[in-house]
């Protein structure tokens, strides 16, 4: 699965803007009992459906590669409590057989592994997006599914950081709700603080849920 920041990073390394990059690489899935959709990367058409960027030289975006890459062999998972805060981060290792990592002599820890594989970058978004995520195991869209509007909205602000550039100083967004001026003048050009934004204002919107970033005016 592509996490937000995964697609952001993706469409950075490919110069590609995020809507070129949704349709061209990813397919949206919608699982059974679940409220948002997953995004996976779509793979190549050949016969072994290998990874669109593994060329003959390997990864071909490995500066930007997905979280799950990076870490790999290596799994994490959140515990996130009631309150929503991430009570726990734990980590999984289950290197399939044909992962050649498990021979090597020098021993890791997955703090260290995550360090040297730059993943500390990932954790944080990776992280927020877990707790935001975590809510859409409630139906937040009174059984219309994330097709709705504000569905199509929420998937926008986390997925499509141009497009939601786009809302964010095309219509009246900048009147309904209270930024600082920092955070606009950096958005302009910041997909990385467009996109923090972009979390918060699901919070807000869908659940009501304000934060430094972003509250009503
Ligand atoms: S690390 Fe491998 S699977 Fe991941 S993006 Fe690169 S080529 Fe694809």
């Amino acid at each position: 699965m592509l996490y937000p920041y995964d697609v952001l990073r993706l469409k950075q390394n490919l110069g590609i803007s995020s809507d070129g990059f949704l349709d061209e690489h990813v397919d949206i899935v919608l699982r059974p009992g679940t409220h948002f959709p997953e995004v996976l990367l779509r793979m190549a058409d050949n016969e072994e459906k290998t990874c669109p960027f593994l060329t003959e030289k390997g990864c071909s975006v490995y500066p930007d590669r997905p979280d799950t890459c990076r870490r790999f062999p290596v799994e994490q998972g959140a515990v996130i409590d009631e309150n929503l805060r991430v009570k726990e981060v734990f980590h999984l290792y289950r290197p399939p057989g044909f992962c050649l990592g498990k021979n090597e002599a020098q021993p890791w820890t997955s703090e260290s592994w995550s360090r040297n594989q730059e993943g500390e970058k990932h954790e944080k978004m990776t992280l927020r997006w877990a707790q935001i995520r975590h809510r859409f195991q409630a139906d937040p869209w009174n059984g219309q599914g994330p097709g709705c509007p504000n569905g199509k909205m929420a998937f926008m602000a986390t997925y499509n950081v141009d497009a939601f550039r786009d809302f964010v100083f095309n219509s009246s967004f900048l009147k309904r709700f209270k930024i600082k001026t920092e955070t606009v003048r950096r958005i302009k050009t910041d997909d990385v603080e467009l996109l923090k934004l972009g979390f918060e204002w699901v919070m807000l919107f869908i659940w009501g849920i304000p934060s430094k970033m972003i509250r009503p005016r």
